[in-house]
């Protein structure tokens, strides 16, 4: 048996029916039972002999650089929540554990959650996880790392969980360097900042992750204020080792769907992006696989180089039936030039944050014209947001209202240089923070049943879960109307009794 177990709560190991986005969906309150939310969003991924088939790209990472540490197959296991009595027992000293959203304190959950007044599912099962009995009768160390580890660097909270050691930021080399601590029995830290991998230390997975995820850069360096200080240090992957991954994620029956931060600033020197070095990531992982997606890009990226976009498209064939459009995470955030310069000048680079609104829909105009959609970001109630600067947002917002399109507005978390501020909450909400979200929700419920006409028969899906799907959209629209109707007035819905 392993002396070193991996693992994550329920809403991180799963493919999400192959649709890494819908995985939102554990972010959302609980409104449904959760057993019909695992049986339609979240089933469990596939394991083989009590190791997932698929493991989560961070928890690879760290597989493998155990295994580059002297560790060897038979010590380390990445494991299913649900699974761990099969895997551990009294040779099991190390119990590792992943986190998106621990406590449901992300910007997705907080918002959802406090509007919906309800817990959201994230939470839920990492609670599920973290009191296993399992933990306790082999007595083993839990160290918790990911990007949700922030949520956790409070002493009192990991007493109360009973959690050893949480790693922030990254893991290659802090955390295994704990683990060793830790088999040996030597004392380990309560909380650690992760030291920064070198790129040429950054390992090549040795199994096949979720969606076929492989990270192609590490870092973001832009240096918006309210984002993780982790992301300054940028690094892309040589082309040779994105290449193993993806190999080994397409030997193994997955596509490949590239993660950066904006994966369009793949090997850029500065913020333009460098169009050779990304098309020829795209033509080379092409040749193994035509199942590519990305996780996140910039609308500054896309404004700078539209040929790249054109080129990408005409590559993958995006706008055919097999590939009807291609789409990927990337942050708005505001529509007000002030809180661009105060907040995330680097965000609008190379353009100045007075031509970021402009910069966003010329963005929009070249993502339609070559079948990308976008799913947008805002940031509610950034600190010192004042009710002009949501007037700019709801204003670039209608301007977006032809493209299609989702955006999604996601309440200011305190991370980063913003740390000491407080979290923004639906009491501090103003007239014009519900006439954005009535703009948003118009906008998201304009276009999402298209999306959804679209995409999900592309899904790896049974039909009546789409019929599902689809008839929750309808649903959520109809229940939702009178809301947003007070909304777009300003007024705050919930102080309305609607029958
Ligand atoms: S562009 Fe995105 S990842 Fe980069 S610093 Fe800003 S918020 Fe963070």
């Amino acid at each position: 048996m392993p002396k070193i177990v991996l693992t994550a709560d329920r809403s991180l190991m799963s493919e999400y029916n192959k649709h890494v986005f819908l995985g939102f969906a554990a972010c959302a309150p609980r409104f449904i039972p959760g057993w019909l939310y695992t049986k339609i969003f979240c089933p469990p991924v596939k394991e083989e002999n009590g190791r997932v088939k698929y493991g989560h790209c961070g928890q690879r990472k760290i597989e493998a650089s155990l295994l580059n540490n002297g560790f060897s197959e038979k010590d380390v296991a990445v494991v299913r929540p649900d699974k761990l009595d099969r895997v551990v027992d009294n040779k099991t000293k190390v119990l590792c554990i992943t986190t998106h959203d621990p406590l449901g304190l992300g910007p997705a959950s907080t918002t959802f959650s406090d509007l919906g007044g309800r817990e959201t599912f994230t939470s839920l099962y990492f609670r599920k996880l973290i009191t296993d009995p399992i933990i306790k009768k082999y007595n083993l160390k839990v160290i918790v790392g990911g990007s949700g580890a922030w949520q956790l660097t409070d002493e009192r909270i990991m007493a109360k969980l009973g959690i050893d050691c949480v790693v922030v930021g990254e893991g290659e080399i802090t955390a295994v360097n704990i683990i060793e601590k830790a088999l040996n029995g030597a004392q380990i830290p309560f909380i650690i900042q992760g030291e920064v991998v070198p790129l040429e230390q950054i390992p090549v997975i040795r199994n096949p992750t979720l969606n076929g995820i492989i990270e192609i850069c590490r870092g973001c360096g832009r240096g918006c204020r309210f984002c993780n200080p982790t992301m300054l240090s940028f690094r892309c992957q040589p082309i040779d080792k994105i290449m193993e991954e993806a190999r080994l994620n397409v030997d193994a029956g997955n596509g490949v769907l590239f993660h950066a931060e904006d994966v369009l600033r793949y090997n850029a020197k500065g913020f333009v992006p460098n169009e050779i070095a990304v098309l020829k990531l795209f033509s080379d992982v092409k040749k193994l696989t035509d199942n590519i997606g990305i996780s996140h890009f910039a609308h500054a990226s896309v404004a700078s180089k539209p040929s790249l976009v054109e080129k990408l498209s005409e590559l993958m064939d995006v706008g055919s039936k097999k590939c009807p459009f291609l789409s990927g995470q990337v942050g708005i955030e505001t529509g007000s030039p002030r809180m661009v310069a105060k907040y995330m000048k680097g965000k609008a680079k190379p353009f100045k944050p007075e031509e970021w609104s402009e910069m966003v829909i010329e963005s929009h105009k070249i993502l339609r014209d070559n079948h990308w959609v976008p799913c947008n970001t805002l940031i509610v109630g950034l600190p010192g947001e004042k009710p002009d600067d949501v007037r700019k947002t709801i204003d670039l917002i209608e301007d977006l209202s032809e493209y299609k399109s989702l955006i999604v507005p996601l309440y200011f978390v305190p991370i980063g240089n913003l740390q000491g501020n407080g979290f923004f909450k639906t009491k501090y909400a103003t007239s014009e923070h519900w006439q954005l979200l009535a703009t948003c929700i118009n906008h998201d419920f304009k276009w999402i049943y298209t999306l959804a006409e679209e995409n999900l028969p592309t899904v790896d899906m049974s039909s009546w879960k789409i019929w599902l799907i689809k008839k929750v959209i309808r649903y959520m629209n109809k229940r939702l109307y009178p809301y947003v109707k007070l909304m777009e007035e300003g007024i705050n819905p919930m102080t309305y009794e609607l029958t």
